[in-house]
């Protein structure tokens, strides 16, 4: 996300069923000790959004096919969820906010369903047995919501951003951190359940429909075009984006790798650069980050002035206008430190945003302009133009869910890097950032993971370092290291 503060309020498989599901056997053949099925839980137990994401299964892909009519904002779709279970389940919860849900099947079987505020309650006909493969279908419909995070505040300066869907001058956009996505399709929306996706989507003509990943197939029948979009890399829900619009296109290849941008007409003029600097920005971060995970690049550019904040959206970052470079550098670093590393949970935010805002810092050092000492001390010192708030908090314990975005999981975030690069050397520091982003590839990690990565790697403690800059209240002595 971009450094326009966003503000949140929202919010072993031997054991199966005594039921008709149980068809398996242990190793020797005996029958299995047999278990009672029981509900999956309404959350995976997040300390800052407990009711974020589900117990019971894990998604392994999201096959979403949509179609959208800007008009009257309507979206009609099927969501087809593939995951296994990882408890014998007599009922699982999807997350969902607004819409209607008019028919639901588990592995071809209607399914029950009952709303709970923005949990969907899925009871199949038959109990989903320990470690089993099961499909379920929500067909839905309905004007999808524009979720308005805030903080209580009633003055323009203070309220918060929007999330979910959001309607532009000309279409309309998907966003999802962090609870956005559940306004346009149902699953397991917390980061620690990460999966592949097809999102499929048909807009009127001549409007075009941008998503994540490689576009497989455009087909256009009756004045209407379907843009079929295919992810296969894992990626967390709030990274998945779909955006409706008069875009411009543009394809290019940077070594290899497809280069996907679109730009709203209305931005054409401002964002002339941006594919080769998204190009250029994928390339540089491949040297300092290590190899690039996913299989395109690219960016939107839309025109969406009353949006404050851009996202890494993973492959194609959404702009709300055109960006200026430390921006593209910024979201193209999230493709690694977010969206390829993904936190497990959203206290650990700083590890997206602390090593994004870093990144900024040492693309401007190497073009010439403040070094990022100089821009770690005027954050100190306070006297550069995104410090403010930063000492309000540690950046590895934001306090609550409306301050996930706050300044501290950016800016401290990124001092915390300048300190640990300062005390390991440079060095050591690049090779703990190629490391990271190598071991955790395509999967999830904690800020007690990355600590242990670098005490590996620089047979330092760095004891007093972490607990000074990312977990004690205040502000912490320029002394060390
Ligand atoms: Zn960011």
């Amino acid at each position: 996300m971009s450094r326009a503060l966003r503000q949140l309020a929202l919010p072993a498989a031997a054991v199966l069923l005594a039921c008709s599901a149980c068809t398996g056997s242990t190793p020797t053949g005996k029958p299995t000790s047999h278990t009672t099925a029981s509900p999956g839980a309404a959350g995976v137990g997040d300390t800052l959004f407990p009711r974020l994401g589900n117990g019971g299964y894990d998604v392994a892909h999201y096959s979403l096919t949509l179609a959208y009519q800007p008009d009257e904002n309507m979206l009609k779709a099927t969501a087809v969820i593939t995951a296994r279970a990882t408890q014998a389940l007599s009922s699982f919860n999807l997350d969902l906010h607004g819409l209607a849900v008019r028919n639901a099947t588990v592995n071809k079987h209607v399914a029950q369903t009952v709303r709970r505020g923005d949990e969907l309650v899925v009871t199949p006909a038959a109990t989903v047995g320990r470690g089993q493969k099961f499909t379920t279908v929500i067909v839905y419909d309905g004007v999808p919501e524009t979720i308005e995070d805030s903080k209580g505040a009633t003055d323009e300066d203070s309220k918060g951003a929007t999330e979910g869907w959001m309607e532009t001058d000309d279409g309309a956009v998907g966003l999802g951190e962090p609870t956005g996505s559940m306004a346009w399709f149902p699953g397991n929306h917390h980061p620690s359940d990460k999966a592949g996706y097809d999102i499929t989507i048909t807009v009127p003509e001549p409007l075009e429909a941008i998503s994540n990943g490689t576009l497989k197939h455009r087909t256009a029948k009756g004045g209407w075009a379907t843009y079929e979009w295919s992810s296969p890399e894992p990626m967390p829900s709030y990274a998945a984006t779909v955006a409706v619009g008069d875009f411009d296109i543009s394809e290019t290849a940077s070594g290899g790798l497809p280069v996907y941008v679109a730009t709203d007409p209305d931005e054409k003029a401002k964002a002339r650069r941006i594919p080769s600097l998204v190009s250029e920005a994928t390339a540089w971060a491949a040297t300092r980050f290590g190899l690039y995970p996913f299989a395109s690049t690219g960016a939107i550019v839309d025109h969406f002035p009353d949006l404050d904040y851009a996202l890494e959206t993973q492959t194609r970052p959404y702009f709300h206008k055109a960006p200026d470079d430390k921006l593209v550098i910024h979201e193209i670093a999230h493709q690694w430190f977010g969206n390829s590393v993904t936190p497990r949970s959203w206290k650990d935010m700083w590890l997206n945003e602390g090593f994004a805002t870093y990144a900024e810092w040492l693309w401007e050092e190497e073009q010439d302009g403040n070094t990022a000492q100089e821009t770690f001390d005027a954050f100190y010192n306070g006297t550069h133009p995104e410090s403010e708030g930063i000492w309000d908090f540690p950046p590895a314990a934001p306090p609550a869910p409306e301050q996930v975005s706050d300044p501290p999981v950016y800016g401290r975030g990124a001092m915390t890097l300048h300190q640990l690069r300062k005390a390991v050397g440079d060095q050591t520091f690049f090779s703990i950032l190629r490391t990271w982003t190598k071991e955790h590839r395509h999967g999830g990690a904690q800020s007690a993971d990355f600590i242990d990565l670098c005490r590996k790697k620089s047979g330092l403690a760095l004891d007093a370092l972490f607990n000074d800059w990312l977990y004690k209240p205040g502000k912490p002595s320029r002394a060390r290291p």
